[in-house]
């Protein structure tokens, strides 16, 4: 009989950019098995969790240098880069966990309803038992593991699946948590859209998804069938905003820092520049400046250039250096996918790359000349994931922050927002549902239980029927 489960056997299939025999990964026999392991209620242990979040840690720091070399082969990183935007960003997070545990699994006891009196009334965060989380490409190790964090945090058992695109990261993320964690507790799962849905057909708790938002609709829609909940965490076209009264030198600096990091291929990157009218050619001089001044002329071969991850994003990024006018840069490299720091000035808003998300380190600049009139503009977009300001007017600051329609953002710098457990991460609307860092994590890979308990003294006879002449005392209570 065919039920329309593919059988445990080995095909062949492209993976790697050749052709392999691939053991088909019983994908129902894992989340099986985490169910068991689930069921133990081994999870539900705090020392267990810590005990789980420090081999993560553990993981990390002692394959520091395997870590290293995938990031440089995926993404052609520096270390500087790998450890500050990627490693040290989870380790944060872990320290941040078994700092904050103990308080986060305690039950809260929130004030008694009156009509219930006496009761105690708690709210007690569980987790929700096997989640799925599936990771891009563009932070392999940052956007798999950081929320990783959270779910072994929660007590959640994870089936893990890194982005097919970062090949290497990916293999040596398969490869270490075989030897560090449990399979049937966490389990790398490699693949591509493919295997990403036969893990979607099964019986999941949870699902927490970082990607486009083309392919977010699909999880969702997906997830829906079973009503499983779901945290997006998505893109979109992130605008910089550079007002009159800026400090030129420091935002042209601090622009091309948000630009240039990953290669402009990271989901906060100012997408493209508002540049107000009156410093416009200033500024863009100032930022051709800082490019010259990091990158020299010969930016292709600057070891902090990273490449771009593949054939289809570069041929991608290279037409959209036909739209408007190159300010600056403009170089390519095909062998080794990397494109130089580039300004494209008499950009239209109908141009191809002022609608698409860029991902690349390509700078569309634009001018305006109300602050108000832009806001209105852009609130008309999808909404980004992230929104920069550079201004020193703390009213124009504040109308901004209150204005714009964005999962977050920065005054006078960016991408930083990104980097504190404190804050929570997450976008709004088209960028994204749900939030995750820190304490977030903990609240979005944890279900909340209303638990109410009663002693068994006094049992009012009000609550009971007949309700005749009762009605004042409920009032009463109510205050109503
Ligand atoms: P993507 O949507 O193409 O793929 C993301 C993941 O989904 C991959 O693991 C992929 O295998 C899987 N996938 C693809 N198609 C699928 C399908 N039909 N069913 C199930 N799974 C499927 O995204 P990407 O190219 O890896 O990443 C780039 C995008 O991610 C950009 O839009 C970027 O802005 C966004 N992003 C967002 C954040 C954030 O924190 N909000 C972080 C990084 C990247």
């Amino acid at each position: 009989m065919n039920i329309g489960r593919k059988p445990n056997i080995y095909t062949k299939k492209r993976w790697n950019n050749r052709m392999v025999n691939i053991d088909v990964i019983d994908v129902a026999k894992i989340i099986k098995n985490q169910k068991l392991f689930f069921s133990t209620h081994k999870t539900l242990d705090t020392k267990f969790r810590k005990s789980q979040l420090k081999t993560l840690k553990r993981l990390l720091k002692e394959n520091e240098e395997l870590f290293f070399d995938v990031l440089k082969k995926d993404l052609g990183k520096s270390e500087y880069e790998s450890f500050g935007s990627e490693i040290a960003q989870v380790l944060d997070e872990i320290d941040f966990a078994l700092k904050n545990l103990n308080s986060w699994v305690e039950k809260k006891r929130v004030s008694a309803a009156w009509v219930s009196f006496p009761s105690r009334h708690y709210v007690y965060s569980v987790p929700y038992g096997v989640a799925y989380i599936i990771g891009a490409w563009n932070f392999p190790v940052l956007l798999t593991l950081t929320p990783l964090v959270g779910a072994i945090a929660t007590g959640n058992c994870v089936i893990l699946k890194p982005s097919e695109l970062a090949q290497h990261t990916s293999n040596l993320l398969e490869k270490l948590f075989v030897k560090y964690f449990d399979e049937d507790y966490i389990k790398v799962v490699q693949g591509d859209a493919e295997i990403s849905q036969q893990i979607l057909n099964e019986d999941l708790d949870y699902v927490f998804f970082t990607g486009s938002s083309r392919v977010g609709k699909i999880i969702m829609k997906k997830a829906a069938e079973r009503l499983i909940p779901v945290t997006l965490e998505l893109g979109g076209k992130s605008p910089c905003i550079v007002d009159e009264d800026a400090n030129l030198e420091i935002s042209a600096k601090r622009v091309i820092f948000g630009k240039m990091l990953n290669t402009g291929q990271a989901c906060v990157a100012p997408d493209y520049l508002l540049v107000h009218e009156k410093i416009a050619d200033k500024f863009v001089q100032l930022l051709k400046e800082r490019i010259l001044n990091i990158y020299g002329n010969e930016p292709l071969q600057h070891e902090d250039i990273g490449k771009i991850i593949n054939d289809n994003h570069f041929l991608r990024l290279v037409k959209y250096l036909t739209n408007g006018e190159v300010f600056h840069g403009g170089q390519v490299d095909k062998e080794q996918l990397k494109i130089s720091p580039t300004l494209l000035v008499n950009v239209n808003w109908s141009d191809e790359v002022m609608n698409e998300e860029i991902f690349g380190p390509i700078l569309p600049i634009l001018t305006f000349s109300n602050l108000n009139d832009t806001i209105d503009l852009l609130n008309k977009f999808e909404k980004p994931l992230a929104a920069y300001y550079f201004s020193a007017n703390k009213k124009k600051q504040e109308g901004f922050i209150k204005n714009l329609q964005c999962g977050g953002g920065m005054i006078n710098d960016t991408m930083f927002h990104f980097g504190n457990p404190e804050l929570p991460v997450g976008g709004i609307g088209n960028s994204g549902l749900g939030q995750y860092h820190g304490k977030y994590s903990f609240d979005t890979f944890s279900h909340k239980k209303s638990i109410v308990k009663k002693p068994y003294y006094l049992d009012l006879d009000l609550r009971y029927p007949p309700f005749k002449n009762k009605l004042k005392y409920l009032r009463a209570i109510f205050k109503l």
